[in-house]
């Protein structure tokens, strides 16, 4: 088979007005950047209001492997097998970050013959969102340093003086704001800003800080969940920057910086639009990560999905304990409407390496008995598969299987993992199909298709597993005990004494936001299969004011990633045609 790239290259694609076109997305709602991708204009929302919606269905997965299970090449292949079998349909999902595509997983356009195109422009800087949320990002990063700096060196009274503003009185140890960068790149997790020749100090002041990747910061998360324009500038405005050396909080609005990220953002706000390699319209908006982040994309682009067609076909990232959790409990909260269906991806080699059969150390090539068939290892899997569905369910929501067929999969073991899903009785609304989407397009995924449109008539019941009203800890402690299956919680002294200072200001009505390895249920990456009984260990929190969630980091999860021995860029070049080799 040909490589992604090539496939993409070789497949004659539509003019992006065309696409918007057939899709009821007008001239006046369109910025073209090139003639394959397009902005959409967030205000063609007003023209649909009176539009009734379609139905949406969130794309998850069993526990992954480090390469993905085939969640984005699932999104794409039902996109193109719904439109096969005559539906109206959009793809929504995130724009990829720099770091996994030169990390360790490489591109997230899908696969196959079930891709965004231009897979390349997808995968490197589209149209410039992530590098927008970063700037916008480092300029309240620099505004903090700045002012701690004006106001130190003409103390507090002089600066009001000079300047006409309310000092700020920044604590130099309580500035929560760090920077960040779309590339991984441990050596910039900690590090000292400000250095000065002894008795000088026009660096600034000498401090601790440190960076973590653009898809975990807040911003990214406020660009995913906003409403609108108007709504990501008040939550641009409630972003907690650093407190002050009374201990009040000091947002972006404080330091009269919300609008200038506003400014640079506002092109970002608007999704764009590009199309599968079957000309399925798709809507690349925002990029969290599902382990560091909440893990979907925009609530706007979903909002202009669902009034556009019959099927918006989204994807939350990692297994179902992560992405599919922050779907319901973040981003159905906020965006008041919850999916109407799960699409739970698995894979054979998936469950074998759920099997805790093989040996899957960190950073080792996956071993190769695992993708010849093993009877013991995909029985030991399929336990994984059974909690995700439970998962899944416990949103009330109908669960389709897509059984993600790879090259070498046997049919034999193919059947034997339907007949699994089929055999069991898992008391609500289960069905499965084989999903052939990355190796024949929308024709391998009629079967998926039609099992999606009939999951989707059925009345779903959605609720997410908490309501904003309860405590911070008891949405802790459900998301840990309900969401994983944990016996409950372990605060460190440093997260009880947050939580506290949490509720004080009077912020237990937010959302939680978990950070946790996305390798295990637990937060220990090297326990596979459906673990029960264990506490999942709070490490710290962190107020995300404007997002509208507590971020709890549990484990020993990193929220700037490494690049790993052999990264994913070795194999990127130019061909001496200027074409771009080596992206998969
Ligand atoms: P996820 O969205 O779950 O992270 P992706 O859809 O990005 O996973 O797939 C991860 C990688 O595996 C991609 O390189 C993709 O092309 C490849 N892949 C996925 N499904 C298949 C398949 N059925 N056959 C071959 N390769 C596949
Ligand atoms: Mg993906």
């Amino acid at each position: 088979m040909k490589s992604d790239i090539q496939i993409c290259r070789d497949t004659l694609l539509t003019p992006i007005d065309q696409i918007a076109q057939v899709t009821g997305i007008k001239p006046e709602d369109l910025t073209p950047q090139g003639s394959l991708k397009a902005k959409v204009k967030p205000s063609i929302l007003k023209r649909l209001a009176d539009k009734p919606e379609g139905k949406l269905v969130l794309v998850t997965a069993i526990t992954p492997t480090p390469l993905g299970e085939g969640k984005t090449v699932t999104t794409i292949g039902l996109s193109q097998g719904l439109a096969k079998v005559g539906k109206k349909v959009i793809a929504c999902i995130r724009q990829p970050s720099m770091g996994p595509v030169f990390g360790v997983k490489g591109g997230a356009a899908g696969g196959g013959y079930s891709q965004v195109a231009p897979m390349e422009k997808l995968n490197l800087h589209l149209t410039g969102d992530i590098h927008a949320v970063t700037a916008a990002h480092n300029l309240a990063a620099a505004a903090i340093d700045a002012r701690l700096y004006h106001e130190e060196r003409h103390g507090y009274e002089q600066f009001a003086r000079r300047t006409e503003l309310t000092p700020l009185r920044i604590d130099i140890n309580r500035i929560v704001w760090k920077r960040v960068m779309d590339h991984n790149d441990r050596a910039l997790r900690k590090i000292t800003v400000g250095l000065n020749e002894p008795g000088k100090t026009i660096n600034g002041l000498e401090r601790e800080d440190g960076f973590d990747i653009s898809a975990a910061s807040e911003l990214m998360a406020i660009l995913a969940l906003s409403r609108d324009l108007a709504d990501m500038r008040a939550r641009i405005g409630r972003i907690v920057l650093a407190y002050n050396i009374d201990g009040q909080a000091i947002t972006a609005d404080d330091l009269h910086v919300a609008g200038a990220m506003a400014v640079t953002l506002c092109e970002a706000i608007e999704p764009t639009l590009m199309q599968t390699l079957e000309g399925v319209p798709t809507l690349i908006h925002a990029g969290p990560f599902a382990n560091i982040a909440h893990g979907n994309s925009s609530i706007i682009a979903d909002r202009i999905a669902l009034k556009l067609s019959e099927f918006t076909v989204t994807e939350g990232g990692f297994g179902s304990d992560m992405g599919l959790e922050k779907a319901c409990n973040i981003k159905a909260q906020q965006a008041e409407r919850g999916p109407d269906c799960a699409v739970m991806v698995a894979t054979l080699r998936g469950l074998k390496a759920n099997s805790g059969l093989y040996d899957l150390r960190p950073g080792q090539p996956l071993p190769e008995a695992i993708f010849a068939p093993d009877e013991k290892a995909l029985v030991a899997g399929f336990e994984n598969l059974k909690w995700h569905i439970r998962n899944a369910a416990k949103y009330g929501l109908p669960v389709v299987v897509a059984i993600n067929r790879f090259p070498q999969d046997s049919d034999a073991e193919l059947a034997q993992l339907k007949a699994m899903v089929n055999a069991q009785d898992f008391g609500t609304y289960v069905d499965v199909a084989i999903s052939e989407a990355f190796g024949k397009g929308g024709d391998g995924a009629i079967a998926l298709a039609r099992a999606v449109v009939t999951a989707c008539e059925t009345p779903a019941d959605f609720k997410p597993l908490y309501s904003l009203s309860q405590t911070l800890e008891e949405k802790l402690m459900t998301v840990a005990e309900v969401g994983y299956g944990s016996q409950g919680i372990e605060l460190s002294e440093r997260a009880k004494q947050q939580l506290a200072e949490l509720k004080a200001q009077g912020h237990d009505n937010l959302a939680v936001c978990l950070a946790k390895t996305p390798l295990s249920i637990t937060h220990d990456p090297s326990v596979k299969g459906a673990p029960r009984g264990f506490l999942l260990p709070v490490r710290e929190l962190k107020l995300c004011a404007g997002a509208g969630f507590v971020y709890a980091l549990c484990g020993n999860v990193m929220t700037m990633p490494g690049l790993p021995e052999k990264p994913a860029y070795m194999a990127l070049d130019l061909d001496d045609n200027g074409n771009i080799v080596g992206l998969s």
